[in-house]
């Protein structure tokens, strides 16, 4: 099955809740994520099961890599179960996590025992103040920490640290955490801050580019490049030159990579989206609760991938430079 442009489906975000224990500034800052949020409504939101069906859907249909994300997973109830009806899914080779740590270290053991076995952890400074007023919740360095070491310690891995930069903010945190995740066996991943949504007040003055990173981190531990591990990777990998380990660099702003995009997204309400800057999804929700077949469902998620020819990262300046600002989703809601 492929797009318009020739692209393949092989990698789905699924988003299982668009809350979260967080308020990172550049993803849901408190001013609009606050106490009046309408979040979803309980109902909306696609049962384990619902998600599940989707999924085998979305297997036979070429997908083999799954990662469950938010908001923040791990805030919705016994995560380990969806965990483990996904796990054992015959043609889905890689099930992981994306999650900001601060509830690994609750709940690590049991989702390794349902069957998980790679999470990513979002990490954007080493130092709690810094930390802190990215997160805006008061949840220090020392907590995440713990998490990746408890996700370790479940025997998941390799285990990776996702951090976003943004100017003025956080860029000191390149070199410290490149530092202490050197050697460990972590694969520290630089992520330029990108217009996701609406609310994050985004500028490209706010973007540290990849490049820059890359020059940074070179000046103090040589680093040479590393080919990609397999197509439609996001992530640039270099290795250190004195073999202390590698580090990826994803410059979703700078260097697009649309051509290879094969990423499908659903979101926590049942709305498949074929692009991250999407404005609008599918309902594969009200689909399946009036009744739609498995056949049925699969011939249109077929219609949506063969119609897509999506290639925002391609075209991003005539959307942010122009007058016309469009409405698009929220990364909480989508999940990144
Ligand atoms: N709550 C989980 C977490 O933080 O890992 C999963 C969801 S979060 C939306 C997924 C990823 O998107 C995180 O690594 C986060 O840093 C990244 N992200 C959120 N907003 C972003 C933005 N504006 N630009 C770049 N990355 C962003
Ligand atoms: Fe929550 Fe993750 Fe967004 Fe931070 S990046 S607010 S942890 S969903
Ligand atoms: Fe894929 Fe859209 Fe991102 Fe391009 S902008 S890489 S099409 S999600």
């Amino acid at each position: 099955m492929l797009d318009t442009l020739k692209r393949p489906l092989r990698d789905l975000r699924v988003s299982v809740t668009d809350r979260c224990n967080f308020r990172c500034i550049y993803c849901m800052p408190r001013e609009v994520f606050g106490p009046d949020f309408a979040f979803l409504p309980h109902e909306q939101i696609l049962t384990f099961e619902e998600i599940a069906r989707l999924t085998r859907i979305f297997v036979s249909l070429g997908v083999d890599k799954i990662r469950l994300t938010g908001g923040e997973p791990l805030v919705r109830r016994d995560l380990h179960r969806l965990v483990g009806m996904l796990a054992p899914l015959e043609g889905l080779h890689d099930l992981a996590l994306t999650t900001n740590g601060s509830l690994l270290p609750v709940h690590a053991a049991k989702l390794a025992a349902a069957g998980l076995k790679r999470v990513t952890v979002s990490l954007d400074a080493l130092d709690d103040p810094t930390f802190m007023a990215m997160n805006d919740s008061g949840v220090p360095v020392a907590r995440v920490l713990q998490g990746i070491e408890a996700a370790k310690a479940a025997g998941m891995g390799p285990i990776k640290v996702n951090a976003v930069i943004k100017r003025g903010v956080n860029e000191h945190a390149v070199l410290d955490l490149a530092r202490h995740f050197r050697g460990t066996g972590y694969v520290i991943r630089f992520i330029e801050f990108m217009d996701v949504g609406n609310s994050n007040g985004w500028r490209m003055d706010d973007v540290v580019t990849a490049g820059e990173i890359v020059r940074r981190i070179h000046a103090e531990w040589p680093l040479e490049a590393v080919p990609p591990a397999r197509p439609g990777e996001v992530a640039s990998r270099y290795r250190y030159l004195d073999g202390q380990g590698e580090i990826g660099v994803i410059a979703s702003v700078t260097i697009p990579f649309c051509q290879a995009c094969n990423r499908a997204r659903l979101s926590a309400d049942g709305k498949l989206f074929t692009c991250l800057f999407a404005t609008e999804g599918h309902d594969l929700r009200a689909r399946m609760r009036a009744g739609s077949s498995d056949e049925e469902i699969t011939a249109f998620i077929r219609q949506v991938w063969e119609g897509r020819g999506d290639h925002y990262s391609e075209v991003r300046s005539s959307h942010t430079a122009g007058r016309r600002k469009r409405k698009k989703i929220e990364m909480s809601y989508i999940g990144g």
